[in-house]
C-alpha cells in the first residue's frame, strides 16, 4: 500500500453518515399497498437510507401471524411477509423498545425479533443491548428504551433513569459512539416534555452521542447538549416515517442525517419528506433545512408545563 493510499484510507475511515427516521408500521393501509405493490415500495422513494453508512428507524408494530393481546385502540400487527419490505430498506438497525411491540403479546414479539433476524435487520431494545454495529473502523453501539409498554416480562427495556445511565455507561465502554433510542413524549405535541428533556440529559450525561426520539408521531425539535466533555445530538421525536398516517401535521416528516466521527456528533440536518398514502416521498413546505449551531431546530409551541407522561 502507498502512503498515499493509505492515508486516503485513515481519511475515509472513522467518518459516518447515520440516517434516522421515526415510526415504522407496516400495517393497516400501509401493508395493503405492500401486498399490491411488492416490498420495494414503502422505502422506495427514501434512498438516502440506503447510502448513508447507517441508518435506524423505530419499528411500531409487531411482526406476527398472532392475533392482538390487548383491547387498545390502535393494535400494530404486521403479517412476517410484510416484513420484507424492511430488506430492502436500508436500515440496519431498529428499536423495538415501545408501545407496539407487544401488541400480539409476548409470544408475537419473538415473532417479531425471529422476522428482524431473518431480514438481518439488527433490534435494539431488547436485554441484548446494546446492538453493536462496525463501520468504516467505528463501532457504534444502540441501545433503546421505550414507554407505555404492555410488556411485563421484562422483554424490553422501559425508560427508567438509573438503567439508562448503567446501558449507556456500557455501551460506552464497548464502542466508539454511543446512539441512544427512547419511544417518549405525547402523541401529536410538537415540543417535548419536561420528561423526554430529563431522560435526553441523563443519556448525554452518560456518554450518548446521538438521542433518537419517537411517539409523538410529529417532528420536534433538535438540539445539542453539552455533557461530558462531548457534544450529543438530541432529536426528541422523529414523527412518523412508514405510516398509514391521515393527511396533516402526522405525515409532514424527514430523515435525520448526523455525521459522526471517533470524537462524536459532528452535525445534523434534515431531509424534508412527506408521507402520501403511507410512504415517505421526498419535499416539505419550505423550512430551514440545516444548521450546525447547537441551536434548536425548529423548536415551537410553549414549553412543556409540566412531565404529563404517563410512566
Ligand atoms: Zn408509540
Amino acid at each position: 500500500m502507498t502512503a498515499l493510499l493509505a492515508l486516503a484510507l485513515a481519511q475515509g475511515a472513522g467518518k459516518i453518515t447515520l440516517a434516522a427516521v421515526g415510526d415504522v408500521s407496516l400495517t393497516w393501509g400501509v401493508q395493503a399497498q405492500i401486498a399490491r405493490k411488492g416490498p420495494g415500495w414503502a422505502f422506495e422513494k427514501a434512498p438516502m437510507l440506503r447510502t448513508a453508512d447507517i441508518a435506524f428507524g423505530n419499528l411500531e408494530c409487531a411482526l406476527s401471524k398472532r392475533k392482538g393481546a390487548w383491547k387498545k385502540r390502535y393494535t400494530l400487527i404486521g403479517r412476517p411477509e410484510t416484513g420484507e419490505a424492511l430488506r430492502s430498506s436500508g436500515l440496519a438497525v431498529v428499536s423495538v423498545a415501545n408501545n407496539h411491540a407487544f401488541d400480539a403479546g409476548a409470544d408475537g414479539f419473538r415473532d417479531t425479533l425471529a422476522a428482524l433476524r431473518g431480514l438481518g435487520i439488527a433490534a435494539c431494545g431488547t436485554n441484548d443491548d446494546p446492538v453493536i454495529i462496525e463501520r468504516k473502523g467505528l463501532k457504534i453501539a444502540f441501545v433503546g428504551f421505550g414507554g407505555y409498554t404492555e410488556d411485563h416480562s421484562g422483554l424490553i427495556h422501559r425508560i427508567e433513569e438509573q438503567a439508562i445511565t448503567r446501558a449507556v455507561t456500557d455501551a460506552r465502554s464497548k464502542a466508539d459512539l454511543v446512539v441512544l433510542a427512547m419511544h417518549s413524549g405525547q402523541e401529536g405535541v410538537t415540543h417535548p416534555t419536561a420528561h423526554q428533556r430529563r431522560i435526553a440529559r441523563v443519556a448525554a450525561q452518560a456518554g450518548a452521542d446521538v438521542v433518537l426520539g419517537s411517539h409523538p408521531h410529529v417532528w420536534q425539535p433538535v438540539e445539542w447538549i453539552r455533557a461530558g466533555g462531548r457534544r450529543c445530538v438530541v432529536a426528541y421525536s422523529l414523527g412518523n416515517f412508514v405510516f398509514a398516517a391521515r393527511p396533516g401535521r402526522m405525515c409532514e416528516t424527514g430523515v435525520l442525517e448526523i455525521e459522526l466521527d471517533k470524537s462524536g456528533a459532528r452535525a445534523w440536518r434534515k431531509i424534508p419528506m412527506t408521507i402520501r398514502g403511507g410512504r415517505p416521498e421526498p419535499g416539505h413546505p419550505a423550512r430551514p433545512a440545516s444548521q450546525k449551531h447547537p441551536r434548536p431546530f425548529e423548536g415551537h409551541g410553549k414549553a412543556s408545563p409540566t412531565n404529563s407522561t404517563p410512566f
